[in-house]
């Protein structure tokens, strides 16, 4: 095993589950163009709702999402040509006509923004929030250094700058936390950015993995209906997941699951 903890960070859902709250559907009247995103309603006293899987119906939809981290600091590291991009698993994604969601850092869309537009601009995708700077919302999470509360709205806001700046449009009103760790501090400091954050109910261990299979059957064994399976795009961290996303999704088309993209769960769960 070579996981650290650091690579762990992204691997183990940490804070407090919450049931989510009844989404808001987007328009009913069709429109390619501008169609508002489906988010959920406010939390209790109006903090960020959390949103971790579609519901358990016999239309089987999983929704494949993969962070593309990159931390505010590892720009030298790029430099020094570390890759935290993955455009394979990308173009795998194409290939089998996969949709999916990137949850992207505001740093990874600076370093790579030609992949972020193209991400962006592809209707199989979608583009969310993964921060700015890939910095823990809380205080103990896996070692990442923590943002203050004051600071925690500015992350978000200035991940979404970046992807303006690299040309990426149609961002959803989706945001992860780093590490999946959040507290009700968090998700009061988020409530003015009108988030929905989403968390994962499959975790599928691509993290630091070196067995592709390994991966893969962790993912198929976890996987229900309305699941939301979190994955990485970024070799350097996860090099393994390409590979792991080629046995995964025969398999679970043969077991008659949909493909879809977060923002279908969150539309559904109001159904
Ligand atoms: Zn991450």
């Amino acid at each position: 095993m070579s996981a650290t903890l650091a690579g762990l960070a992204a691997l183990a859902a940490c804070g407090t589950a919450r049931t989510p709250h009844p989404a808001r559907p987007a328009p009913s009247a069709p429109s390619p163009v501008v169609s508002r995103p489906p988010t959920l309603a406010p939390g209790p006293a109006g903090l960020t709702p959390v949103f971790k899987n579609g519901t358990r119906t016999p239309d089987k939809t999983v929704a494949l999402t993969f962070d593309a981290d990159m931390t505010a600091d590892q720009g030298p590291r790029a430099a020094a040509g570390e890759h935290f991009d993955n455009p394979r698993l990308i173009a795998t994604l194409r290939a089998m006509r996969v949709p999916a969601t990137v949850f992207m850092t505001g740093r990874w869309a600076e370093q790579y923004p030609v992949q972020a537009r193209s991400i962006g601009r592809d209707p199989l995708f979608e583009v969310a929030n993964h921060s700015y700077s890939h910095y823990a919302f809380t205080g103990d999470c896996y070692g990442l250094p923590t943002v203050p509360q004051e600071r925690m709205r500015a992350e978000v806001e200035r991940a979404y700058a970046a992807f303006r700046e690299a040309g990426v449009r149609g961002v959803m009103p989706y945001f992860r936390f780093p590490g999946g760790c959040y507290d009700r501090r968090a998700l009061k400091a988020l409530a003015s950015t009108g988030v929905t954050a989403v968390q994962w109910d499959v975790v599928s261990g691509d993290a630091f993995a070196t067995d592709a299979g390994a991966v893969a059957r962790q993912v198929l064994d976890g996987v229900r209906a309305g699941s939301v399976v979190v994955m990485h795009c970024t070799r350097s961290a996860a090099p393994v997941s390409e590979r792991a996303v080629r046995m995964i999704v025969p398999e679970l088309r043969e077991r008659g699951f949909r493909f879809v993209k977060v923002s279908e769960l969150i539309g559904g769960s109001a159904l």
